[in-house]
């Protein structure tokens, strides 16, 4: 069968431009290895956000391709929990280099679907490969610890795979955020179903075919599709042992405790309002384009985006020489030449986005840099928000406590770095901060007292590599961070421990009478 774009495509020619394509297909769902066709009646559109031309169809899968997704992936889960950790290691070392040829189409996808510009689609690629990277090196993480801890008697521990498990991902990082889950899940000998966002399935697609040529068995990798109708009812299936989530609160919040409810393991990265604290006393050329490229790359559609500035002392008078750096930025569509930033993912979040401007318009802020109206020529159809920048904010405004998830920088003022670090603590998202300085002490400083958990210094975006975890904090993590994405605590997450005591010899073996007190230490 003949299905969605990204699949019709291959590792050297896929679309790489945001012409209406001739014929959408529908996006399939995948399990036992296949792709299959949708026998929906219920229908999502995905459109290309540059030109809102339909891209594809992205079907609300049935109960009954919901069940069979499960019924594959139980059903498979013996055997590959059985498969040894260096047969999955191989699979694994295929998958990375599959994904590594098929680098470029992946990210072709993703610009077509989600509407970044094809250098940052490829960065969303190489993020997630990295995971996979990182996942070859199970054998080493899912090792066990061994005591003797007593004459004759020892103590070991295993860590042993769950089950099935269940992954539902945002749009904004559709490659990244699929590898977050898919190689850690899978290495460690559980099945796993995944649940893309349906606004940009088209890079789960091909992750899925490319597992399945890496040589994963069938129903290891099952993909289904929908929205709230599918995650209720990964929620609520007995069969499915764990739930790993990344997206908006309101999603994350319901999805944490209907899981936790229902006896599963979940972890759930949620929304974010990063701050950098600016010292008089940095590199002022490294802050201007450190923070141009983190605000707005990406049209600001990152969880790790640098939204809000802490312009402490004089530093406040640098805000024009960032909106000069921000207006040359090239806005268009993601595979022109030169493009810095692409459009925001939907009409809706144009507008969402737009009318949080306003309201700080008529809260009191200012609007030193306004991209509001503005069109690249090629793309009139666009869902186009430029960069920019609010100026003297103060805490109450809406444009500073919510999440604005647009190329939008919101900037308030601070006396001290005492004054910056409580006006930081004070906002109820911890995702992760920077502070901008050349003084040590300065930074060891913020590094103590902050309450964010990813802190960069003169680093922008502080998003840890695979050796180290994911680790927001406060209302940026469900569960109190107690559950982190990859490294050694994602290996935790998706394996259940168990310890084995063993008695070699025993002097009982003589003895005639049972001793019935606790053992005592010796
Ligand atoms: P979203 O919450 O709208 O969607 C995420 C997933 O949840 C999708 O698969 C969607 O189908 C599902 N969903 C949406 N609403 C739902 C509901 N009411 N009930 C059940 N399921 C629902 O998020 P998004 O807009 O796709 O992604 C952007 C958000 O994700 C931002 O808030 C961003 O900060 C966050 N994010 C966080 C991280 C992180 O690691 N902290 C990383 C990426 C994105």
């Amino acid at each position: 069968a003949r299905h969605l774009t990204a699949l019709q495509s291959t590792a050297t020619s896929f679309p790489k431009s945001h012409a209406k394509l001739a014929k959408p297909e529908d996006t399939p769902y995948f399990i036992d290895n296949q792709f299959v066709s949708s026998t929906s009646t219920e229908f999502i559109e995905v459109h290309d956000p540059a030109t809102n031309e339909l891209v594809t169809r992205v079907p609300q899968s049935t109960d009954e391709e919901l069940n069979a997704a499960v019924d594959s992936a139980a059903k498979a889960f013996p055997a590959w929990k059985a498969t040894s950790n260096m047969a999955r290691q191989q699979i694994m070392f295929k998958y990375v280099g599959l994904i590594k040829e098929n680098w470029d189409r992946l990210a072709a996808s993703i610009t077509l679907e989600q509407g970044k510009t094809f250098a940052d689609a490829k960065g969303d690629v190489l993020r997630g490969l990295q995971v996979a990277e990182a996942a070859c090196g199970a054998p080493e993480l899912l090792k066990g610890e061994v005591l003797e801890v007593a004459k004759d008697m020892e103590t070991r521990s295993y860590k042993e795979p769950l089950g099935v498990v269940a992954a539902i991902c945002p749009f904004n990082f559709p490659a990244m955020i699929p590898l977050w889950c898919i190689p850690i899940a899978t290495v460690t000998g559980n099945t796993l179903i995944l649940k893309p966002s349906e606004r940009d399935p088209g890079a789960a697609m091909i992750l899925a075919e490319l597992a399945e040529k890496a040589g994963f068995p069938p129903g290891v990798i099952n993909i289904v599709h929908g929205t709230k109708k599918t995650v209720n009812f990964i929620l609520d299936n007995p069969t499915i042992k764990a739930i790993s989530f990344v997206g908006s609160n309101p999603a994350g919040e319901y999805i944490f405790s209907r899981g936790s409810a229902n006896g599963k393991r979940v972890q759930a990265n949620l929304g974010a309002k990063n701050h950098a604290a600016v010292l008089p006393d940095c590199n002022k050329n490294h802050f201007l384009n450190a923070v141009t490229g983190a605000a707005f790359g990406a049209a600001g559609q990152r969880c790790m985006a640098l939204s809000t500035l802490v312009m402490v002392g004089e530093t406040r008078d640098w805000l024009p020489e960032v909106a000069e750096r921000a207006k040359a930025l090239q806005m268009n569509g993601g595979f022109e030449e030169g493009a810095d930033l692409g459009p925001v993912i939907s009409p809706q979040s144009k507008a969402r986005i737009e009318e949080l401007i306003a309201s700080a318009e008529s809260e009191g802020a200012k609007i030193l840099l306004d991209g509001r109206g503005f069109k690249p020529q090629k793309y009139p159809n666009g869902n186009w928000v430029g960069p920019t920048i609010i100026t003297n904010v103060t805490p109450n405004m809406r444009c500073y406590r919510e999440e604005i998830f647009g190329p939008v920088l919101v900037c308030l003022n601070a006396e001290t770095l005492d004054e910056a670090i409580d006006m930081i603590n004070s906002n109820e998202y911890g995702n992760g901060t920077a502070i901008f300085t050349k003084s040590g002490a300065t930074a060891e400083t913020f590094r103590r007292n902050i309450e964010a958990g990813q802190v960069g210094i003169n680093v922008p975006i502080p998003v840890p590599l695979p050796m180290f975890s994911f680790t927001g904090n406060k209302k940026s993590i469900a569960g109190g961070g107690a559950s982190t994405f990859y490294g050694r605590p994602g290996i935790n997450f998706y394996t259940q421990q168990k310890t084995v005591t063993a008695l070699w010899q025993s002097s009982d073996a003589i003895s005639k009478k049972a001793d019935v007190a606790m053992p005592t230490i010796n």
